[in-house]
C-alpha cells in the first residue's frame, strides 16, 4: 500500500505575486480549470473579500473535482470573530476549504501583530473553530515557521499544534523568507511531526536559495504528506516550490515512487509539459528552454558522439523518458554534430532518407557553412526543417516576394505627441497575381510582419491563425563586421510553436528572412498544396 501525497497549487494566489504578472477573472477561472483537469488536490483561488478579482472569482458557479480554496488571515487580534469583516467576508466565500495564514514566530507576533502570544494561539483557534462551524477544510499557514522554530522551537510548534488540536485537517509549514537548506527543512520538520501525525503536515516552501522543490522533497522524507507549490515555480522574489519539478520527480523516481502516490496519473503526467508552456503562454512569457523536464532543451543534446550513443540507447544520456512528461529528445544539429544526429533529426522530422544518401554530406556542409555564418539551427528548428527539406527538394515555391519597402518616421500625432511609427509595403507573387500590402506597425519589423502575413492570396487561410510570439536580436561578431542574427518564435492556433533564423548585416533584412521561414513553415505543416 502506498502512502497518499497531496498537492496544493497556489498559482492563483502566491503566484500572483509575482512581478509582472496580473490575473485577471478569465484568466483566473481558465487557469483554475487547468489545475483541475491536471489533477491537483487542491487549487487556492485568492483571497474573498480582499479584493474584488477575488471576491468575484469565488462567486462564480464552478464544477471543479479538486478542493478550492480560499485564502486569508485569521481573527485579528483583540478583536471578537463577529467584528472582524476579513474573517466574515473568508467564511462567507463559497469554497471548500480555507486557508488561514498565521504567524508562527513569536518575534513577528510582537512587532508586526503587536500582541501577546497567548493571544495570537487563541485567534488561530478561533478561526479553526469557526472554519470549522461552516464545514470548511480548514488549513493553517504557519508562517515563517523554520526561522521561527530556529529562533524559538516551543512557540512555533505551540502555534502549530493550536491548529492541528482544534481541527485543522492540514498544519502548513512554510519557510516564507525562502533561506532555510533542505537538511535543516528535514530535521525541523521530523522534530514537528513527533507532535503531530505527518498525515496532517504540509511544506510551503519559497525558492530564495534555489531549493524550494529539494526543500519540498526534504519535508516528504521527514513525513509532511502536503505539498505546495505553484505552476513554473511563480511567486514573489524568486517564486514558490516549482510544482512542474516536483510532480514528474515523484511520478518517476523511485524514491517516492514506490512509496507514494499523487492524484495525477500517468496519462495526466505526459500534459506536463504542454501545461507548462500553456500558462506561459497565458502571461505571454517565452517558456524557459532549460526548464527541468519541460524545457525545450532540457533532453536535448549537443555533441555527435553522445547523439549517436542516444539513438542506440536513450537511457545512457537521460535521466527519465522525456514522453513520460510530454516532451521530446532533440538531437541538435550544429557545427559539432555528425551524420548520426542528422539522421536521427530527420527521422523524427519524418524526413525518409537512406543512410548513404550523397545528398546528407551537401546538407551537413550547408549547416555548418550557414552555422559559421551566425544562423544557429539548433534554436531554430523550424528553419533547420526547412533547410533540410530544400536540400532533399521537398519545399514548393508557394510565393515570391518581389520587393518590399519599410520606412521609420517621428512626428507629431493628432494631439501633439512624439511618436514612431513604420510602414511596410510589400509586392507578391502568388502564382499569376500580384498582390500589394500595406501595414502600420509600432516597429519596421512589426510592419513588415503584419504587410507580410496580411495577403497571401490562396494561402491566406493557411496562415490566419500564425502569430509572432517571441523575437530575439543579436549583433554577433564586434565593429564594423557586424552581423545581426534575428530569431523568430511563432505559434500557431492549435499552440503548436517554432523558431526561425535570420543572419544579415541588416537587422530588417535578417528579420524577413526568419518572417518569411516562418510563414512557409506553416504552410509545409499545413499541408498547403504547391
Ligand atoms: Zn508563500
Amino acid at each position: 500500500m502506498k502512502e497518499r501525497l497531496y498537492l496544493f497549487d497556489t498559482t492563483l494566489r502566491d503566484g500572483a505575486q509575482t512581478n509582472g504578472v496580473d490575473f485577471t477573472l478569465a484568466d483566473k477561472v481558465a487557469i483554475a480549470q487547468m489545475l483541475d483537469a491536471f489533477g491537483l488536490d487542491y487549487v487556492e483561488g485568492g483571497y474573498p473579500g480582499a479584493n474584488p478579482t477575488d471576491t468575484q472569482l469565488f462567486a462564480q458557479p464552478r464544477k471543479l473535482d479538486a478542493r478550492f480554496t480560499a485564502f486569508g488571515m485569521t481573527r485579528r487580534p483583540g478583536r471578537s470573530l463577529s467584528n472582524d469583516p476579513g474573517i466574515a467576508a473568508l467564511l462567507e466565500a463559497e469554497a471548500d476549504a480555507i486557508c488561514f495564514v498565521a504567524k508562527a514566530w513569536d518575534y513577528h507576533v510582537r512587532v508586526a501583530l503587536e500582541t501577546t502570544p497567548e493571544e495570537n494561539l487563541a485567534s488561530i483557534r478561533d478561526s479553526v473553530r469557526a472554519a470549522k462551524a461552516r464545514g470548511r477544510e480548514v488549513l493553517v499557514d504557519c508562517e515563517h515557521f523554520f526561522d521561527g522554530y530556529k529562533a524559538s522551537g516551543d512557540y512555533a510548534l505551540a502555534c502549530a499544534r493550536a491548529a492541528y488540536e482544534e481541527g485543522a485537517r492540514w498544519v502548513v509549514l512554510c519557510d516564507t523568507n525562502g533561506g532555510t537548506l533542505p537538511h535543516e527543512v528535514e530535521a525541523i520538520v521530523g522534530e514537528v511531526a513527533k507532535k503531530i501525525p505527518g498525515g496532517h503536515i504540509g511544506i510551503h516552501a519559497h525558492n530564495d536559495t534555489e531549493q524550494a522543490v529539494a526543500n519540498s522533497l526534504a519535508a516528504v522524507r521527514a513525513g509532511a504528506r502536503q505539498i505546495q507549490g505553484t505552476i513554473n515555480g511563480l511567486g514573489e522574489r524568486c517564486g514558490n516550490a516549482n510544482l512542474v519539478s516536483i510532480i514528474p520527480t515523484l511520478k518517476l523516481k523511485p524514491e517516492f515512487a514506490e512509496k507514494f502516490e499523487i492524484g495525477i496519473s500517468d496519462a495526466k503526467l505526459r500534459n506536463l509539459a504542454h501545461l507548462s508552456h500553456a500558462l506561459d503562454e497565458m502571461l505571454n512569457r517565452a517558456p524557459d528552454r532549460h526548464a527541468p523536464y519541460v524545457g525545450t532543451s532540457a533532453f536535448a543534446t549537443k555533441a555527435g558522439i553522445h547523439a549517436s550513443a542516444i539513438v542506440k540507447e536513450p537511457a545512457t544520456y537521460e535521466h527519465v523518458d522525456p514522453e513520460t512528461v510530454g516532451n521530446r529528445r532533440r538531437l541538435l544539429v550544429s557545427d559539432q554534430s555528425g551524420r548520426s544526429n542528422l539522421l536521427a533529426e530527420l527521422e523524427r522530422i519524418g524526413i525518409a532518407v537512406e543512410k548513404e544518401d550523397p545528398r546528407l554530406v551537401r546538407l551537413l556542409d550547408e549547416v555548418k557553412e550557414r552555422e559559421a555564418l551566425g544562423y544557429a539551427y539548433e534554436a531554430a528548428d523550424a528553419s533547420f526543417e526547412l533547410l533540410a527539406r530544400r536540400t532533399l527538394g521537398a519545399v514548393p515555391d508557394y510565393f515570391n516576394v518581389e520587393r518590399f519597402d519599410v520606412n521609420v518616421e517621428q512626428r507629431y500625432n493628432a494631439v501633439g505627441k512624439r511618436v514612431t511609427v513604420s510602414m511596410a509595403v510589400v509586392k507578391v507573387k502568388v502564382g499569376n497575381e500580384t498582390l500589394i500590402s500595406a501595414a502600420e506597425g509600432d516597429g519596421p519589423v512589426h510592419a513588415l510582419d503584419l504587410a507580410l502575413r496580411k495577403d497571401l492570396g490562396k494561402y491566406q487561410q493557411y496562415i490566419e491563425g500564425l502569430e509572432l510570439s517571441d523575437y530575439r536580436v543579436r549583433i554577433l561578431n564586434a565593429g564594423t563586421e557586424a552581423v545581426t542574427r534575428v530569431l523568430i518564435e511563432s505559434q500557431d492556433e492549435t499552440g503548436e510553436r517554432w523558431t526561425t533564423v535570420g543572419v544579415s548585416s541588416n537587422i530588417i533584412d535578417a528579420s524577413f528572412q526568419a518572417l518569411m521561414d516562418s510563414i512557409v513553415y506553416k504552410l509545409v505543416r499545413s499541408g498547403a498544396p504547391a
